[in-house]
């Protein structure tokens, strides 16, 4: 291994220099490079066709860690070396969620088709601002599809980001703009000083931690954000809300925002949309809907009604590289007001002059939409995945998720030494091993830490952990297009021998 690695540095190894002579990064000899690349791709489809064969996470040993603090290369090693450098020190240690057995977090599978026009939108290489090139076109075709998927309004603004923690602060960024302008106060001019009282949001104890980001980069202040009760599904409560509202306008502050879940990271639980539209509407709040994976769910007859209101919030959020699999980076924004999302952010500039044809008409269509100039053709992936496969397969994948989840919850329930600790809404099963062990035993939180670490790190599976009621739980969030019922037969008979192994 190393005798291959040290050829990084190796001067007898040097590629050739390409036959001019000329500095490029152009190849010297481009059917070497194209039979390399085909190679690229044959060990790539291999190792996605294989992969329910191999561990489904392995720790990086620290030989491995080491040979990641070589100094800079001055001279390169040619682009054979370069590859062999990946195929030993970094695809043998995924994160695993390609893996049929990777239920951590909530992080999608990617795709075979996708992992391919990822390679494509590189080799177009187009800047995304929204000068000339048909990529354009392509993220146009795919903000539309998802508002149709949706159901959100035709003729709504949108946006693809880099993920759905970015769609989440560009929304709340929106929000603030417009609710500031619709005061009176003009924030891109005078900023949140301009305000004469203290504007405030607010959104379940639940809601994802972009929000909490969001505020800060906003400068609204920690405490402009108040965080809500829940009720016993986990869903924001309606009745503190309203009363949250009275208490700070009788405060003298300014309630401007909520946030609305549609799938929360913890359990999945959905908010009342419909309710919280109601109530945005009547105290004329930006209603913005964190639908990171959740929004789905609308795919799915069974639990599409759990998710009913979100086509009428502000602003929707929601990542493509969880539940519709596109290889990661990909989320989207939608903008119910194009007028209100475009003044969030445009600002215009003497070397970004639209002209009336040629590459510049129209070039900062989608730059004038949030703080990215150049932007990666993102769209590509989705567009091809929804070419390819269609609307119903995608939502095929996400029912058989949802009734995966089910099967789980049911198969927990059944084994008297496991213990569930949350409803099952959509996708996501918190649980524990509980053994003969009383319900308040503080040992369990421990036992459970070491269960979970066991599962990981020899390979069975990577479920991730969170607290609920104060308790550490083992969570598996059904987001992954390769689980078999099998797979989670085999996670509820390993959490059993584990669980004994370690209370003995
Ligand atoms: C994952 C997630 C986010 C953040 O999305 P990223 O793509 O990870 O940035 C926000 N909200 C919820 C509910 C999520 O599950």
């Amino acid at each position: 291994m190393t005798a291959r690695t040290a050829s990084l540095d190796t001067p007898e190894t040097l590629a050739a220099a390409p036959a001019t002579g000329e500095p490029t990064l152009d190849p010297a000899d481009w059917g070497a490079l194209r039979e390399l690349g085909h190679r690229m791709v044959d060990d790539t489809l291999d190792r996605l066709a294989t992969v329910r064969e191999t561990p489904a996470w392995r720790p990086l040993p620290d030989a491995v860690r080491a040979e990641f603090r070589r100094p800079l290369p001055r001279q390169g090693a040619g682009e054979e070396a370069a590859y062999a450098a990946f195929r030993e020190l970094v695809a043998p240690y995924p994160l695993g969620n390609t893996h049929p057995r990777f239920w951590g977090w909530v992080i999608g599978s990617g795709s075979p088709l996708g992992t391919l026009a990822e390679m494509l939108a590189a080799g177009f290489n187009a800047n995304l601002s929204g000068l000339g090139n048909a990529g354009v076109e392509v993220e146009a075709q795919v903000l539309d599809w998802m508002k149709e998927l949706l159901d959100y309004p035709r003729d709504a603004s949108g946006l693809l980001t880099s993920g759905g923690s970015m769609a989440n602060v560009l929304g709340l960024a929106v929000g603030l703009d417009a609710a500031a302008r619709r005061r009176g106060i003009d924030l891109a001019g005078d900023g949140l000083a301009a305000a004469p009282r203290r504007l405030v949001l607010y959104g379940s104890r639940e809601t994802h931690f972009s929000v909490d980001k969001a505020v800060r980069l906003l400068g609204l202040g920690r405490s402009a954000y108040r965080k809500l009760p829940v009720d016993g599904r986990y869903r924001l409560d309606l009745a503190a809300l309203n009363e949250a509202i009275r208490a700070d306008r009788a405060a003298g502050c300014e309630p401007f925002l909520v946030v609305g879940n549609a799938g929360t990271v913890n359990t999945g639980a959905c908010d009342d949309l419909v309710a919280i539209a109601e109530i945005a509407a009547r105290e004329s709040l930006w209603f913005h809907v964190d639908g990171a994976f959740g929004a789905f769910a609308r795919l799915v007859p069974e639990t599409a009604p759990q998710v009913a209101g979100l086509e009428r919030a502000d602003s929707l959020a929601f990542d493509l590289h969880k539940w519709l699999h596109a290889p990661i980076e990909a989320a989207c924004l939608l903008v119910r007001d194009a007028a209100a999302h475009r003044a969030a952010f445009q600002v215009g500039a003497s070397y970004v002059t639209d002209l009336e044809r040629g590459v510049a008409h129209d070039a900062m269509r989608y730059a004038d939409l949030g703080p990215q100039l150049t932007r990666g053709f993102r769209a590509l992936k989705i567009w091809m995945a929804l070419a390819a496969y269609g609307a119903d397969r995608h939502a095929a994948v996400v029912a058989r998720n949802v009734a995966q989840a089910r099967r789980l919850a049911a198969l927990v329930d059944a084994e008297p030494e496991l213990e569930r600790l949350a409803p099952v809404d959509l996708n996501i099963v918190a649980f524990r091993y509980r053994g003969g062990a009383a319900a308040d035993d503080p040992a369990l939180d421990a036992l459970n830490r070491e269960l979970l670490m066991r599962l990981q790190e020899r390979g069975h599976a990577v479920p991730s952990s969170t607290l609920l009621a104060g308790r550490f739980a083992l969570r598996v969030c059904l987001a992954n297009h390769r689980t078999r019922d099998e797979d989670l037969d085999f996670l509820v008979a390993k959490s059993l021998e584990l669980g004994r192994e370690l209370a003995a």
